[in-house]
């Protein structure tokens, strides 16, 4: 079996967007905010836009399972007020639930949480537990920077994110760390945004003792660790100047990476850096990057390729990526 732990649900009807922009116009004026019921698609427009999207390119690229959750860059933790975000975010998870719903062998949802700038997380709680608890989600995405690319929340090993991190780890799910949209035009927001967060988490979990307070709590970094595989000597150096344990001690027991990484080398620098115990296997399709890469004549974002074209790795070895890790992260899983 073939589990993608990152995919997003990019090609929901346009009568999403569409709510949504009703809702960002109405910023402001909350009497003309649209309400929920609002918004009306229909089960044949959602499988329209999963048949020739992720459904299809699940059986082209003879995956099983994706891990799904809203999309990333629609997310806008930025836009609005926490009640913003609350009704977006139960909006997108109700979506992903019903696609869940029409394709339960190929979807298992994770959701967005509600968060806002400047707002406790601890807020995010009730839309966590009715995903997980009613709607049977394995997982959530946690933006580290819900101000849109302006970094102006504590970090992740802060205090400020423990209330909802002893949520996750009463139910026992992992989070993906996932910004959204970049509102500073400094930052690309899948180039440059997404990849500075991963690279930010990582050495934000180095310096600090978040995993001594919270031994089962899981994150996954997304796109491959950002800069982490290839920098891996200077995290080591790093944490080794600052007296921390070695990386393997302090945080390998509960930091993954996925393989969202879009060529062969990169692939390969992540397995032969990072243990394979630590690496599970996703494509985030339909997303950032959509092209067929003209060298190889596949899309970039096909993961499972270069996955399978590594010659050094074993069958066990592939295994442990393709399925055994996502099991092991996502202990919700079992019960999906
Ligand atoms: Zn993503």
């Amino acid at each position: 079996m073939i589990i993608d732990c990152h995919g997003h649900y990019t090609t929901a009807p346009a009568e999403a967007e569409a709510w949504r922009k009703l809702q960002v116009q109405a910023l402001g004026n909350p009497s003309q905010a649209p309400h929920k019921a609002q918004l009306r698609i229909s089960d044949d427009q959602i499988r329209e836009s999963l048949e020739g999207a992720q459904l299809k390119l699940q059986r082209e690229r003879g995956t099983d399972l994706t891990i799904f959750s809203p999309r990333a860059s629609s997310m806008a933790h930025h836009i609005g007020d926490a009640q913003t975000s609350r009704v977006w975010s139960e909006i997108c998870n109700e979506l992903v639930h019903r696609c869940c719903q029409l394709y339960p062998d190929n979807f298992v949802g994770v959701c967005q949480l509600p968060q806002s700038p400047g707002v406790p997380p601890k807020t995010c709680i009730p839309e966590l537990e009715r995903c997980v608890e009613e709607f049977g989600f394995v997982g959530c995405n946690l933006n580290p920077d819900p101000s849109g690319g302006h970094w102006k929340e504590p970090p992740l090993t802060d205090k400020w994110w423990y209330p909802l991190y002893e949520k996750m780890v009463e139910l026992q799910v992992p989070a993906m760390v996932h910004v959204s949209t970049s509102c500073n035009p400094a930052f690309h927001t899948t180039g440059a945004h997404y990849l500075n967060a991963d690279t930010t988490a990582f050495m934000q979990f180095l310096t600090s003792d978040l995993f001594k307070d919270f031994p089962t709590l899981k994150f996954v970094i997304p796109h491959g660790g950002g800069a982490v595989p290839y920098h891996w000597g200077r995290f080591r150096g790093l944490a080794q100047d600052m007296k921390r344990p070695p990386l393997q001690e302090l945080l390998l027991n509960n930091v993954f990476f996925d393989t969202c990484v879009y060529h062969r080398p990169g692939i390969e620098l992540l397995l032969k850096v990072i243990p394979v115990d630590n690496v599970l296997f996703a494509s985030e399709m339909v997303g950032a990057v959509r092209g067929i890469d003209p060298q190889t004549g596949h899309h970039y974002d096909d993961t499972r390729r270069y996955v399978d074209a590594i010659d050094w790795l074993s069958d066990a070895d592939k295994k442990k990526i393709f399925e055994g890790n996502a099991r092991k992260v996502y202990a919700r899983l079992r019960g999906a």
